[in-house]
């Protein structure tokens, strides 16, 4: 577990600092935004999607460390995914921060799995699903705020 934690904050002060795909994007066929009240985070998330493929996403808003370095990773990692693939990242990522039992080698979720050191930081924890949410209101086409509350 250590190590993990070493890992998770290095890959979180990474992300934070530079967060990857950060900005406006042109053009969007998808979007949403969403509010974490208890940290005071807020994000969007824009998708371009061609065939039911993601082929660019991009974040924009302010927000603690966490909340930043999960939205990088995880435009980082859905890039190039189905929307399928990314709905069913949703829950397994979303399973490991919520749920004590989940795994937290699973190799399927690969870097994403760093963040199975929030789980001892339930104040935390939507700080880190928030873009994630609001990436699934994004390809559920839901035009409501997002809120972790
Ligand atoms: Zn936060």
């Amino acid at each position: 577990m250590s190590d993990l934690r070493e890992l998770y904050q290095e890959v979180i002060l990474d992300h934070n600092r530079s967060p990857r795909n950060f900005g406006p994007l042109e053009g969007a066929d998808l979007r949403a935004d969403g509010h974490n009240p208890l940290c005071g985070d807020r994000l969007s998330v824009a998708l371009k999607v061609e065939d039911g493929l993601v082929t660019d996403v991009r974040f924009e808003g302010s927000g603690c460390a966490i909340s930043k370095a999960s939205a990088s990773l995880m435009t980082e990692r859905i890039k190039g995914q189905t929307i399928d693939e990314a709905r069913a990242l949703f829950d397994r990522f979303h399973r490991l921060l919520t749920d004590q039992t989940a795994p937290t080698d699973d190799a399927a979720l690969g870097k994403l799995a760093v963040f199975a050191g929030v789980r001892d930081y339930p104040a935390r924890v939507k700080c880190a699903v928030l873009a994630w949410h609001t990436l699934r209101a994004a390809v559920d086409d839901n035009h409501e705020l997002v809120s972790t509350e």
